[in-house]
């Protein structure tokens, strides 16, 4: 991440492959995890591979415990879990759709999230790593930035993202 940090404050955007961050624009960076966040791959709800999703969190740098498979999962928030399952209960014209739990808590004397589970459903039909580098960036509390060309754009993809704070 450090290096991606450097990189965006030089250039101000971070490209990867075709992916666009303009990282340091972004809001909620001090949003955090009340855990450190085990990542839960539904392996026969998702297209993308383990690889893949590593390469989406690695993209972000926040920390996370370890990705692990499951072969089956059910769509119930689990605590201290980043769920990434496909994109049955989304909507028709829906690509993506991150509902996460967070609370908010002032640090510092700012209000910031703090996340405890996330849930990131992805249409099958969508093989595109850009929109999963999307939903995970807002299961790690990043909100929307559409100044510009880039992954956090909403309207790169048909998505919404759900909030469900306590
Ligand atoms: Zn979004």
């Amino acid at each position: 991440m450090k290096l991606l940090f450097l990189l965006s404050s030089i250039t101000n955007y971070a490209h990867a492959d075709d992916i666009v961050m303009n990282y340091s624009q972004y809001d909620a960076h001090e949003n955090y995890w009340r855990v450190v966040p085990e990542v839960i791959v539904c392996k026969s709800q998702t297209i993308f591979s383990e690889n893949q999703i590593k390469y989406a969190l690695d993209l972000w740098g926040e920390s996370y415990s370890r990705i692990s498979i499951r072969e089956k999962c059910n769509y119930q928030i689990e605590y201290g879990k980043i769920k990434i399952i496909d994109g049955k209960q989304l909507k028709k014209d829906q690509n993506g759709y991150t509902s996460y739990i967070y609370r908010d808590v002032k640090v510092n004397n700012k209000v910031v999230r703090e996340h405890e589970s996330a849930l990131v459903q992805l249409d099958r039909n969508i093989n595109d790593i850009s929109l999963l580098v999307h939903e995970i960036g807002h299961a790690f509390g990043y909100n929307h930035y559409n100044e510009n060309v880039d992954v956090m754009n909403s309207h790169s993809h048909r998505h919404r993202s759900g909030k469900y704070p306590y």
